[in-house]
């Protein structure tokens, strides 16, 4: 078995930042790449900390991926179009799916993923996707209900409360060494900000 799951499937990994996500990820995805199974990554192009074309989680370990816009985007690569692809499929030959797809900071991604990670599973891909369950505000982000809903496996990591050493579920957004308000814009130019793990008892949104 590749996995617990024989045939198509999707697995979700989700938590606050600092839980662990982009590790497991990529442990998940190596295991994978040992075994010989052919692998392609993902993540959205906005997200350039640490590596550009690659999967990083805040330990330093990482993985190569490839930087999309969108869901189209991904799409478009396995079908061949991309570089990174090309050597599995050509303009005359149908798109070979790779045997797994993982999917990096998916809550990035529009209403669109899901019929693509649909497709790809009921195709037979394993895809694993990790994401953050929650925004800054604690609120459901984006695309991720529906895709915890629609997997077959989810796993929901914690990080460590940096304020009492409790599990943290939520992630801080601190502007100016302060607890960001629910209204704050998602990107703020110029502005000094940074995020902590916290419990759900210090987890504060600013008045
Ligand atoms: P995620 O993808 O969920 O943001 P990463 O896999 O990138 O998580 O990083 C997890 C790593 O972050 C941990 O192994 C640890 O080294 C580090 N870390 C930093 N702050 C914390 C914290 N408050 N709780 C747990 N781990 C933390």
């Amino acid at each position: 078995l590749k996995s617990p799951y024989a045939g198509g499937h999707l697995e979700v990994i989700v938590g606050p930042m600092f839980s662990g996500k982009s590790e497991e990820l990529i442990r998940r995805l190596t295991r994978a790449v040992i075994a010989r199974q052919q692998v392609a990554v993902f993540k959205p192009a906005l997200d350039d900390r640490y590596h550009v074309a690659a999967v990083a989680s805040h330990a330093g370990r990482s993985l190569d991926a490839v930087p999309v816009p969108d869901a189209a985007a991904i799409r478009a690569a396995l079908n061949g179009e991309g570089p990174l692809l090309a050597a599995h499929a050509g303009p005359d030959t149908p798109p070979v799916w790779p045997d797994v797809v993982g999917i990096d900071e998916a809550q990035f991604f529009g209403a669109d993923l899901i019929p693509l990670v649909l497709e790809l599973a009921g195709e037979g891909v394993r895809v694993v996707l990790a994401g953050l369950d929650l925004d800054f505000r604690a609120e459901p982000f984006g695309v991720m209900p529906e895709l915890l809903a629609r997997a077959e496996s989810v796993e929901k990591l914690t990080a460590i409360c940096t304020v009492c050493g409790a599990p943290a579920t939520r992630s801080q957004r601190l502007i100016g060494g302060r607890p960001a308000r629910f209204g704050d814009p998602v990107v703020l130019v110029g502005a000094q900000e940074s995020y902590e793990a916290r419990c759900r008892l210090h987890h504060e949104l600013g008045h």
